[in-house]
Protein backbone atom coordinates (compact mmCIF):
# COMPACT_ATOMS: atom_id res chain seq x y z
CA UNK A 1 0.00 0.00 0.00
CA UNK A 2 1.10 3.55 -0.65
CA UNK A 3 0.95 5.23 2.34
CA UNK A 4 1.57 8.89 0.93
CA UNK A 5 -1.78 9.64 0.88
CA UNK A 6 -3.37 7.41 3.81
CA UNK A 7 -4.92 8.20 6.81
CA UNK A 8 -3.38 6.50 9.39
CA UNK A 9 -4.27 6.42 12.57
CA UNK A 10 -2.42 5.35 15.48
CA UNK A 11 -4.16 4.49 19.03
CA UNK A 12 -1.67 4.35 22.00
CA UNK A 13 0.60 6.95 20.35
CA UNK A 14 1.62 8.33 23.42
CA UNK A 15 3.64 5.59 24.65
CA UNK A 16 6.58 4.21 23.75
CA UNK A 17 5.90 2.13 20.85
CA UNK A 18 3.40 4.91 19.45
CA UNK A 19 6.45 7.71 19.99
CA UNK A 20 9.04 5.13 17.83
CA UNK A 21 6.55 4.85 14.93
CA UNK A 22 6.28 8.82 14.91
CA UNK A 23 10.00 8.79 14.43
CA UNK A 24 9.27 7.12 10.82
CA UNK A 25 5.74 8.42 10.24
CA UNK A 26 5.75 11.32 11.31
CA UNK A 27 2.05 12.17 8.95
CA UNK A 28 0.14 9.77 11.01
CA UNK A 29 -2.74 10.88 13.63
CA UNK A 30 -0.93 9.93 16.97
CA UNK A 31 -4.11 9.69 19.74
CA UNK A 32 -4.22 9.10 23.51
CA UNK A 33 -6.51 8.49 26.36
CA UNK A 34 -6.52 12.44 26.98
CA UNK A 35 -8.80 12.56 24.29
CA UNK A 36 -10.84 9.24 23.60
CA UNK A 37 -11.11 6.68 26.43
CA UNK A 38 -11.03 3.42 24.29
CA UNK A 39 -12.97 1.38 27.17
CA UNK A 40 -16.45 3.93 26.00
CA UNK A 41 -17.86 2.76 22.87
CA UNK A 42 -19.31 6.57 22.13
CA UNK A 43 -15.09 7.59 22.34
CA UNK A 44 -14.34 4.69 20.08
CA UNK A 45 -17.03 6.18 17.20
CA UNK A 46 -16.06 9.76 17.60
CA UNK A 47 -12.84 9.32 16.96
CA UNK A 48 -13.10 6.93 13.99
CA UNK A 49 -15.97 9.40 12.40
CA UNK A 50 -13.52 12.64 12.67
CA UNK A 51 -10.25 10.90 11.48
CA UNK A 52 -11.92 8.77 9.00
CA UNK A 53 -8.66 6.40 8.84
CA UNK A 54 -7.79 3.81 6.15
CA UNK A 55 -5.38 2.42 8.34
CA UNK A 56 -5.68 1.72 11.77
CA UNK A 57 -2.33 1.20 14.18
CA UNK A 58 -3.73 -0.69 17.55
CA UNK A 59 -1.23 0.20 19.95
CA UNK A 60 -3.49 1.02 22.82
CA UNK A 61 -3.48 -1.10 25.55
CA UNK A 62 -3.81 -0.90 29.44
CA UNK A 63 0.11 -2.32 30.11
CA UNK A 64 1.99 -2.75 33.36
CA UNK A 65 4.70 -4.64 35.12
CA UNK A 66 4.49 -8.25 36.85
CA UNK A 67 3.21 -6.56 40.50
CA UNK A 68 0.43 -4.18 39.26
CA UNK A 69 -0.83 -6.91 37.05
CA UNK A 70 -0.92 -9.19 40.19
CA UNK A 71 -2.80 -6.31 41.93
CA UNK A 72 -5.23 -5.31 39.58
CA UNK A 73 -6.18 -8.84 37.42
CA UNK A 74 -9.81 -7.18 37.24
CA UNK A 75 -8.56 -3.83 35.59
CA UNK A 76 -6.05 -5.17 32.94
CA UNK A 77 -9.33 -7.82 31.82
CA UNK A 78 -11.74 -5.47 31.24
CA UNK A 79 -10.00 -2.60 30.19
CA UNK A 80 -7.97 -4.31 27.38
CA UNK A 81 -11.61 -6.66 26.27
CA UNK A 82 -13.45 -3.53 25.83
CA UNK A 83 -10.67 -1.42 23.96
CA UNK A 84 -10.00 -4.39 21.44
CA UNK A 85 -13.88 -5.34 21.07
CA UNK A 86 -14.60 -1.82 20.34
CA UNK A 87 -12.53 -0.72 18.60
CA UNK A 88 -12.38 -4.05 16.17
CA UNK A 89 -15.82 -4.03 15.90
CA UNK A 90 -15.83 0.40 15.13
CA UNK A 91 -13.26 0.10 12.29
CA UNK A 92 -14.82 -2.88 11.02
CA UNK A 93 -18.38 -1.73 10.82
CA UNK A 94 -17.04 1.75 9.56
CA UNK A 95 -14.94 -0.23 6.56
CA UNK A 96 -11.46 0.95 8.09
CA UNK A 97 -9.53 -0.80 4.61
CA UNK A 98 -6.63 -2.24 6.96
CA UNK A 99 -6.45 -2.79 11.11
CA UNK A 100 -2.71 -3.48 12.39
CA UNK A 101 -3.40 -4.63 16.29
CA UNK A 102 -0.51 -5.54 18.45
CA UNK A 103 -0.40 -8.53 20.81
CA UNK A 104 2.18 -9.18 23.05
CA UNK A 105 3.99 -12.75 23.93
CA UNK A 106 3.20 -13.03 27.52
CA UNK A 107 -0.32 -13.91 25.43
CA UNK A 108 1.29 -17.14 24.80
CA UNK A 109 1.16 -20.71 27.01
CA UNK A 110 2.90 -20.79 29.86
CA UNK A 111 4.27 -23.71 29.15
CA UNK A 112 4.81 -25.96 26.37
CA UNK A 113 7.53 -28.34 25.01
CA UNK A 114 9.26 -27.25 22.24
CA UNK A 115 10.82 -23.78 22.01
CA UNK A 116 10.75 -21.08 20.35
CA UNK A 117 7.06 -21.08 19.92
CA UNK A 118 5.58 -19.98 16.66
CA UNK A 119 2.70 -18.75 15.72
CA UNK A 120 0.33 -22.04 16.11
CA UNK A 121 1.15 -22.63 19.55
CA UNK A 122 -0.87 -19.60 20.74
CA UNK A 123 -3.91 -21.19 22.24
CA UNK A 124 -1.97 -24.71 23.26
CA UNK A 125 -2.43 -24.14 27.16
CA UNK A 126 -3.38 -21.02 29.57
CA UNK A 127 -0.86 -17.83 30.01
CA UNK A 128 1.59 -17.89 32.48
CA UNK A 129 -0.82 -17.21 36.03
CA UNK A 130 1.54 -14.11 36.66
CA UNK A 131 -0.70 -12.05 33.95
CA UNK A 132 -3.57 -14.04 33.53
CA UNK A 133 -6.03 -11.64 32.85
CA UNK A 134 -3.63 -9.66 30.24
CA UNK A 135 -2.66 -12.93 28.56
CA UNK A 136 -6.14 -13.81 28.16
CA UNK A 137 -7.83 -10.21 27.33
CA UNK A 138 -5.02 -9.80 24.94
CA UNK A 139 -5.56 -13.23 23.01
CA UNK A 140 -9.03 -12.53 22.73
CA UNK A 141 -7.52 -9.79 20.39
CA UNK A 142 -6.35 -12.87 18.17
CA UNK A 143 -9.40 -14.39 18.40
CA UNK A 144 -11.79 -11.23 17.79
CA UNK A 145 -9.54 -10.46 14.16
CA UNK A 146 -9.77 -14.02 12.79
CA UNK A 147 -13.44 -14.06 13.68
CA UNK A 148 -13.92 -10.33 12.01
CA UNK A 149 -11.73 -11.80 8.77
CA UNK A 150 -13.80 -14.90 8.32
CA UNK A 151 -17.37 -13.22 8.83
CA UNK A 152 -16.79 -10.16 7.25
CA UNK A 153 -14.17 -11.09 4.82
CA UNK A 154 -11.88 -8.42 6.65
CA UNK A 155 -7.77 -8.78 6.07
CA UNK A 156 -7.03 -7.40 9.48
CA UNK A 157 -4.21 -8.51 10.98
CA UNK A 158 -2.02 -8.94 14.55
CA UNK A 159 1.52 -8.69 15.79
CA UNK A 160 3.06 -10.51 18.43
CA UNK A 161 6.09 -8.92 19.37
CA UNK A 162 8.23 -10.29 22.06
CA UNK A 163 9.58 -7.58 25.64
CA UNK A 164 10.07 -4.22 24.27
CA UNK A 165 12.60 -1.40 25.38
CA UNK A 166 14.05 2.12 24.10
CA UNK A 167 14.21 5.89 24.60
CA UNK A 168 10.52 6.45 25.31
CA UNK A 169 9.80 3.90 27.90
CA UNK A 170 8.50 4.68 31.22
CA UNK A 171 11.24 4.95 33.31
CA UNK A 172 9.07 6.03 36.78
CA UNK A 173 6.84 3.57 38.57
CA UNK A 174 5.58 0.25 37.34
CA UNK A 175 8.24 0.25 34.33
CA UNK A 176 9.51 -2.55 32.23
CA UNK A 177 12.56 -4.46 33.03
CA UNK A 178 15.13 -3.01 31.08
CA UNK A 179 13.64 0.78 31.64
CA UNK A 180 13.61 0.02 35.48
CA UNK A 181 17.14 -1.63 35.01
CA UNK A 182 18.68 1.36 33.59
CA UNK A 183 16.87 3.95 36.33
CA UNK A 184 18.77 1.25 38.87
CA UNK A 185 22.20 1.84 37.18
CA UNK A 186 21.72 5.41 37.05
CA UNK A 187 20.81 6.04 40.64
CA UNK A 188 23.56 3.78 41.87
CA UNK A 189 25.68 6.24 40.16
CA UNK A 190 24.26 8.96 41.11
CA UNK A 191 24.17 8.14 45.16
CA UNK A 192 27.39 6.26 45.15
CA UNK A 193 26.20 2.71 45.62
CA UNK A 194 28.20 -0.21 44.72
CA UNK A 195 25.13 -2.37 43.64
CA UNK A 196 21.92 -2.97 42.03
CA UNK A 197 19.12 -5.12 43.36
CA UNK A 198 16.81 -6.79 41.37
CA UNK A 199 13.47 -8.84 41.31
CA UNK A 200 13.50 -12.71 41.47
CA UNK A 201 16.03 -14.98 40.60
CA UNK A 202 17.89 -13.94 37.27
CA UNK A 203 16.90 -17.31 35.86
CA UNK A 204 14.34 -16.42 33.34
CA UNK A 205 14.75 -16.52 29.98
CA UNK A 206 13.30 -12.99 27.67
CA UNK A 207 13.98 -11.96 24.23
CA UNK A 208 14.25 -7.82 24.36
CA UNK A 209 13.55 -5.87 21.37
CA UNK A 210 14.07 -2.29 20.91
CA UNK A 211 11.09 -0.29 20.30
CA UNK A 212 11.88 1.13 16.66
CA UNK A 213 12.62 -2.37 15.50
CA UNK A 214 9.05 -3.08 16.02
CA UNK A 215 7.83 0.45 14.46
CA UNK A 216 9.96 -0.63 11.79
CA UNK A 217 8.17 -3.73 11.02
CA UNK A 218 4.75 -2.36 11.53
CA UNK A 219 6.07 0.51 8.63
CA UNK A 220 6.81 -2.21 6.56
CA UNK A 221 3.90 -4.68 6.78
CA UNK A 222 1.86 -1.73 5.57
CA UNK A 223 3.90 -0.78 2.75
CA UNK A 224 4.60 -4.31 1.38
CA UNK A 225 0.76 -5.57 1.66
CA UNK A 226 2.13 -8.07 4.14
CA UNK A 227 -1.02 -9.73 5.79
CA UNK A 228 0.56 -12.10 8.04
CA UNK A 229 -0.53 -12.80 11.78
CA UNK A 230 3.50 -13.19 13.08
CA UNK A 231 5.58 -13.29 15.91
CA UNK A 232 7.89 -10.13 16.08
CA UNK A 233 10.80 -10.66 18.03
CA UNK A 234 14.81 -10.75 18.00
CA UNK A 235 16.95 -14.10 17.80
CA UNK A 236 18.65 -13.44 20.71
CA UNK A 237 17.43 -15.17 24.12
CA UNK A 238 19.26 -14.15 26.75
CA UNK A 239 18.62 -14.76 30.85
CA UNK A 240 17.50 -11.77 33.15
CA UNK A 241 21.63 -11.81 34.35
CA UNK A 242 22.87 -12.11 31.17
CA UNK A 243 20.79 -9.04 30.47
CA UNK A 244 21.48 -7.42 33.69
CA UNK A 245 25.08 -7.81 32.87
CA UNK A 246 25.22 -6.42 29.19
CA UNK A 247 23.19 -3.59 30.32
CA UNK A 248 25.88 -2.61 32.80
CA UNK A 249 28.52 -2.65 30.35
CA UNK A 250 26.81 -0.93 27.98
CA UNK A 251 26.11 1.63 30.62
CA UNK A 252 29.85 2.10 31.66
CA UNK A 253 28.84 0.63 35.09
CA UNK A 254 30.54 -2.80 34.73
CA UNK A 255 31.88 -2.87 38.32
CA UNK A 256 28.36 -2.10 40.01
CA UNK A 257 27.19 -5.67 41.65
CA UNK A 258 24.19 -7.24 41.32
CA UNK A 259 21.85 -8.74 44.01
CA UNK A 260 18.77 -10.48 43.37
CA UNK A 261 16.11 -10.88 46.17
CA UNK A 262 14.60 -13.84 45.64
CA UNK A 263 10.77 -13.18 47.53
CA UNK A 264 9.86 -11.22 44.47
CA UNK A 265 8.26 -13.32 41.22
CA UNK A 266 10.14 -14.42 38.65
CA UNK A 267 7.22 -14.12 36.19
CA UNK A 268 7.24 -16.47 33.02
CA UNK A 269 10.43 -18.82 32.92
CA UNK A 270 10.72 -18.60 29.27
CA UNK A 271 8.25 -17.40 26.46
CA UNK A 272 10.54 -17.09 23.40
CA UNK A 273 9.14 -16.92 20.04
CA UNK A 274 9.75 -18.08 16.73
CA UNK A 275 10.69 -15.32 14.11
CA UNK A 276 10.48 -18.16 11.18
CA UNK A 277 7.28 -16.50 9.42
CA UNK A 278 8.72 -12.84 10.31
CA UNK A 279 11.97 -13.57 8.52
CA UNK A 280 10.06 -15.36 5.29
CA UNK A 281 7.94 -12.31 4.83
CA UNK A 282 10.60 -9.56 5.94
CA UNK A 283 13.88 -11.61 4.71
CA UNK A 284 16.28 -8.56 5.51
CA UNK A 285 14.76 -7.78 9.26
CA UNK A 286 17.91 -7.75 11.64
CA UNK A 287 16.75 -6.73 15.15
CA UNK A 288 19.37 -4.46 16.59
CA UNK A 289 21.83 -6.43 19.33
CA UNK A 290 20.47 -6.02 22.49
CA UNK A 291 23.50 -4.23 23.36
CA UNK A 292 23.65 -1.85 20.83
CA UNK A 293 20.43 -0.83 21.52
CA UNK A 294 20.86 -0.50 25.58
CA UNK A 295 23.76 1.61 24.72
CA UNK A 296 22.23 3.87 22.32
CA UNK A 297 19.05 4.00 24.79
CA UNK A 298 21.36 4.70 28.00
CA UNK A 299 22.92 7.67 25.87
CA UNK A 300 19.67 9.17 25.38
CA UNK A 301 18.19 8.91 28.38
CA UNK A 302 20.99 9.50 31.00
CA UNK A 303 20.50 13.46 31.68
CA UNK A 304 17.20 13.12 31.77
CA UNK A 305 15.91 10.16 34.01
P1 LIG B 1 2.55 2.21 26.72
O1 LIG B 1 3.81 2.97 26.59
O2 LIG B 1 2.14 1.71 28.07
O3 LIG B 1 1.38 3.09 26.11
C1 LIG B 1 0.08 2.65 26.20
C2 LIG B 1 -0.74 3.55 25.32
O4 LIG B 1 -2.11 3.13 25.40
C3 LIG B 1 -0.71 5.02 25.75
O5 LIG B 1 -0.72 5.82 24.58
C4 LIG B 1 -2.01 5.17 26.50
O6 LIG B 1 -2.53 6.50 26.45
C5 LIG B 1 -2.92 4.26 25.69
N1 LIG B 1 -4.09 3.85 26.45
C6 LIG B 1 -4.13 3.15 27.61
N2 LIG B 1 -5.40 3.01 28.01
C7 LIG B 1 -6.17 3.66 27.09
C8 LIG B 1 -7.55 3.89 26.96
N3 LIG B 1 -8.44 3.42 27.87
N4 LIG B 1 -8.00 4.59 25.90
C9 LIG B 1 -7.13 5.07 24.97
N5 LIG B 1 -5.81 4.88 25.03
C10 LIG B 1 -5.33 4.18 26.08
O7 LIG B 1 2.53 0.94 25.75
P2 LIG B 1 3.67 0.46 24.76
O8 LIG B 1 4.76 -0.11 25.59
O9 LIG B 1 3.95 1.51 23.75
O10 LIG B 1 2.95 -0.78 24.06
C11 LIG B 1 2.22 -0.63 22.86
C12 LIG B 1 1.57 -1.95 22.53
O11 LIG B 1 2.57 -2.96 22.45
C13 LIG B 1 0.57 -2.42 23.58
O12 LIG B 1 -0.55 -2.97 22.96
C14 LIG B 1 1.32 -3.50 24.35
O13 LIG B 1 0.47 -4.49 24.87
C15 LIG B 1 2.21 -4.06 23.27
N6 LIG B 1 3.44 -4.64 23.79
C16 LIG B 1 4.25 -3.92 24.61
C17 LIG B 1 5.41 -4.53 25.10
C18 LIG B 1 6.35 -3.78 26.01
O14 LIG B 1 7.30 -4.41 26.50
N7 LIG B 1 6.13 -2.51 26.27
C19 LIG B 1 5.73 -5.85 24.74
C20 LIG B 1 4.89 -6.52 23.87
C21 LIG B 1 3.74 -5.92 23.41
P3 LIG B 1 -2.11 7.56 27.63
O15 LIG B 1 -0.68 7.90 27.38
O16 LIG B 1 -3.02 8.69 27.42
O17 LIG B 1 -2.32 6.82 28.93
Amino acid sequence: MKIKNKRILVTGGSGMVGKSLRKILPKGIYESSSHYDLTKKEDVGLMLDLYKPDVVIHLAAKVGGIIDNIHKPAEYFVDNILINALLIDECRKRKVERFIGVLSTCIYPDVVEDYPMDEDMLHKGPPTLTNFSYGYAKRSMAVQIEATNKQYGTKYQYLTPCNLYGEFDKYGENSHFVAALLKKILMARKIGADEINLYGTGKPLRQFMLADDLAWIIKRVIEDDIYENMNVATEEIFSINDIAMIALKACDAEDLKIVYNDKFPDGQYRKDVSIKKLKSVIPNFISTPLYMGIRATYLKIKNNV
